[in-house]
Parts: structure tokens; sequence; C-alpha cells
């Protein structure tokens, strides 16, 4: 178990800390929020995988399911050497009131596996996935109406990929099988929008929070993301994503990245692209040019910017350096990358944080949709693409007929194709950011709540308690 002083047991005390703070505002009874509180199971489990040079390495490996108000559990899987039961049961909770924010049909979980994912070969991330893989399956810790993992820190889509073909392995006669974990590649049953889900998710959520005149006036920012400066912290599937859909759906500069090495920045704007083909390739941002080398990357969170979006790990803002944050708005791409004496500095500065439980919720968002076409076996865009452009192609015939014009072919082809997988995926998710934030911006305001972390927090409460009181046990 973790010890007190470990990162994730900061981590989750942070978070019960955030949690007891909107607690009494959802007018839910102490005993129903005990329940709401508290993490339902917990695996924890060690298993013996060979490396590559002959001799045998003793992982350790965790799955946190924190409520079972809704089946399937859904949450990432984290491959760290920070990893241990509190930050995983922290994750798993988190998961929960993610998914009753934005309305997906889940309770929350998180998986970890104590490995250093930067620094193993592949062969020995293979054979860890595959056999952690088998002990969730053995456990009853995994099934498309059980418990169903997905990518975090550490891991993406090849892992997805290993999971769901030793869960076949193990459960061939499954009908739904493929609906055991999300975030595979497409060609294995994944869907198109899945990777950049998150960040994409980011981008809207702060599109939102910048959107309202009211909300901004107090920052001494103008509505709207366009020439926002922003520094990203982690420049992985989450930090990337961000920065390019911020970069190229909003207008904003990203002014700062900071990696796990050494950071960048420049003032008049970073090129999101080159610098992520630049990592790619060398591993490092050393080297790009045209930018400066931040040598301790920690320091680009202080930097001058009007939007810092963390994107890597959490306990980054601490009581520790809160108080030299520059930035008017943070955007937590990450999990728990604020702690609760960091946001208590940062709200005093009267700094907006956009929380993580709203703003990372477009990854478990487009999840939800991967897994129904899972279970459906039928993409979203079968049944409807051909038919959609046959309506529109009759509407554009009777406006031609009407206005005695014709449209070039170009025109037409454009004005008539018919929705694929990602638009429809794109739009709900769109879609879910926006309704969401105007649903915890709404209480936030009307209540009159100190933030929107407990403003969000306080929304999601209520809806999961709902759920155990419909369930006939609490008063
Ligand atoms: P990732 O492994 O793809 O990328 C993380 C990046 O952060 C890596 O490039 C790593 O080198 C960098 N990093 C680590 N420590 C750093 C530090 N101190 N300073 C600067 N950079 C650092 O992970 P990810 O999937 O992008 O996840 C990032 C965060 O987003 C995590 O908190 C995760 O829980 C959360 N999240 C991820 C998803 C998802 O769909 N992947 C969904 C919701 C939330």
């Amino acid at each position: 178990m973790a010890n007190r002083e470990s990162s994730g047991t900061r981590f989750l005390e942070s978070f019960y800390r955030f949690f007891d703070r909107a607690a009494p505002h959802t007018g839910l009874d102490a005993s129903l929020l005990e329940q709401v509180k508290s993490c339902n199971a917990v695996y924890h489990m060690s298993f013996p995988v060979r490396r590559d040079d002959g001799s045998v390495e003793v992982v350790e490996a965790f799955r946190a399911q924190h409520s079972y108000h809704r089946l399937p559990t859904k949450g990432g899987t984290r491959f760290s050497v920070q990893v241990d039961a509190a930050e995983t049961v922290a994750l798993a909770s988190i998961m929960t009131f993610k998914c009753a924010i934005v309305n997906v049909p889940f309770g929350g979980a998180k998986g970890g596996v104590r490995i250093d994912a930067h620094a193993c070969s592949e062969g020995f991330r293979e054979r860890v996935t595959r056999r952690y893989t088998a002990e969730l399956a053995r456990k009853g810790f995994l099934g498309p109406s059980v418990d169903v993992p997905a990518p975090d820190y550490g891991t993406g889509e090849r892992e997805m990929g290993w999971m769901l073909d030793t869960y076949k392995a193990l459960r061939p006669d499954e009908r739904d099988l493929f609906a055991c974990v999300t975030g595979k590649p497409i060609l294995l049953h994944g869907i198109p929008g899945r990777l950049e889900a998150t960040g994409l998710g980011v981008c809207y959520g702060l599109q939102e929070a910048t959107s309202i005149a009211e909300d901004m006036k107090p920052l001494g920012l103008a509505p709207g993301l366009a020439g926002k400066r922003v520094v990203i912290q982690g420049f992985g599937n989450v930090g990337y994503h961000a920065a390019r859909s911020l970069e190229r759906e909003a207008g904003a500069v990203i002014v700062g990245i900071a990696e796990r090495d050494v950071g960048i920045y420049a003032a008049d704007g970073i090129d999101v692209d080159a610098a992520h083909a630049h990592l790619s390739e060398c591993g490092t941002f050393r080297g790009l040019g045209g930018v400066e080398e931040v040598v301790r990357p920690a320091e680009l969170l202080e930097r001058d910017c009007d939007i810092l979006v963390p994107a890597a790990l959490e306990n980054q803002i601490t009581a520790e350096n809160a108080g030299r944050i520059r930035a008017r708005i943070v955007g937590e791409a990450a999990n728990g990358p604020i702690d609760a004496s960091g946001e208590r500095i940062l709200r005093e500065r009267g700094v907006l944080v956009v929380p993580d439980v709203y703003l990372n919720a477009g990854g478990v968002t487009v999840s939800y949709f991967e897994w129904l076409k899972n279970l459906t076996h039928a993409s979203f865009e079968r049944m409807t693409t051909r038919y959609e452009e046959i309506a529109a192609e009759r509407m554009l015939r009777v406006v031609e007929q009407l206005t005695e014009r014709t449209l070039d072919p170009e025109t037409r082809s454009r004005l008539t194709q018919g929705p694929r997988e990602l638009d429809f995926v794109q739009s709900a998710l769109a879609e879910t950011m926006e309704v969401s934030y105007q649903n915890i911006r709404d209480l936030w305001r009307r209540k009159g709540l100190e933030d929107l972390r407990v403003a969000a927090l306080a929304f999601a409460i209520r809806r999961v308690g709902e759920i155990y009181r419909a369930q006939g046990i609490f008063p």
C-alpha cells in the first residue's frame, strides 16, 4: 500500500478535500455522501514478467472500481513508476464524477501498472500488458459489461490492441468482446476521433469557458480563444492534441511547451506540428531551433501567458508555486494537476480554474461512442450517410428549380456529402462539452458557489447520489 508521503496519497487527500467542499451543496444526506465518496473495490496484484535480458521483474499493478451505481465501470490504464493504490483510487473517483458530468452511463474505474513507461522495451511492455489483462479477466475486473479500460498516461492504442487480443484469447465465445476496451486502433474496432478526443475536448471546453464576456471581464481578458497565449505542460496524447486543436481550430498561440527533460518557449508562437515531429524523432525538444530552450521545464508554468494547460501528471501546481503562476486561466487537461492548497491560492488570486472532471472528459465521451459501436457491431455512418446524401440532393433540386440556377459540381458535392463516422463523433463531442459546461456554469452562478470545481463536483455527486437513491437503499 502507498506510504503516507507518496504523491498518490497527496493526490487522493486533495481530491477528498475537493469532494468535501462540494458535498454540502448537493442536498444529499451523510450516509449517501459516504457511499458516493467511497471506492467500491480495489484489486492490488503483483506478477512476474521476464525482462529482455532473461531476468525477472515482479510487477505491481492495480485496478480500482470506484462506483457501481452504473455498469460497466470505465477508466484508463496508466503505466508509470508513480502508480500506487491511492493514486489509482483518486483517478477512479475522478472518473465517476467525470462520467456523470458528461452524462455517459458508466461508473468510474482506473488501472495502474508500476513500470517506467519511458524506459522499458516494447517486448517487456507487451508481456506486462498481456499478463495484466489476464489478471484482470481472471478476477472479473475486465469485460464489456463489467469494466472497460482505455488508455491513460504511458499507454495508447498499441496497449489497447494487446489487451483486446489477450481478452479475445481468454473469452473467444463472448459476442461483444471488442467492447472490452476502448481507445483501440481503428483497424481493431476502434473509432475515428478517439485518439485526439481528450485534447480536442480540452479545446472545446476552453472555448466554452472563454466565450462568456461576463466571466472574462474580471480576468482582464477579451472573450474567445483567438490570439490567447497558451503554455502546455506535457506533450503526449492529451497535450499534443490540445495544443494542435487550440492552434488550428481556435486560433490560440502556443507560446510554451514543457516536457520532462526540457521545455521550449517562443513569445510569437511555436509551430505545434514541427515541435511534435521533432519530439517524436529525437525524443526531446533539444535542438529544435527557433525557440528558447528552458532547462528547468517546471519554470514554464510560471511564464507570462493567458492560459496554462497542465497535461502531464498530478500535483504540479501546489502551495509552493501557485503564487507565481501568471496565467489568468488554468485548464486542467491532466487529472489532478492542481492540489487543494495550490487551488486555494489560485482562487484568492482570482485565477479561473477549469476543472479536470469536466475539461478532460472528451476521452471518455468518445470511448462511450466506441463502446456503443462495438456493442452494435455497426459503424455510425453505415445506416445514415447515403440516406442523408439522397435527402440533401432532393432538397438542392427543389432550390435549383425555385431559383432557376444550377450549382457547380464542386459546390453540389460539398453540400450533398453525407456525414462520416468522424463527423458524428466530433459533433457529438462538441455538443457534449457545450451542454456539460452550461450545466456546471449555471450551477456555479445560480448558487453563487466558490468556483467551477465545486459546481462541477456538486452537480456530479448529486447525479450519482440520485441514482443510488433510486435503487431504494438510501432514504
Ligand atoms: P502521455 O503518456 O501520452 O503523455 C504525457 C506526457 O507528459 C509525456 O510526453 C511525458 O513525457 C510528459 N511529462 C511527464 N511528466 C512531465 C513533467 N513533469 N513536465 C512536463 N512533461 C511531463 O499521457 P496522456 O494520455 O497525454 O495523459 C496526460 C494526462 O491526461 C494524465 O493526467 C491523464 O490521466 C490525463 N488524461 C488522459 C486521457 C487520455 O485519453 N489519454 C483522458 C483523460 C485524462
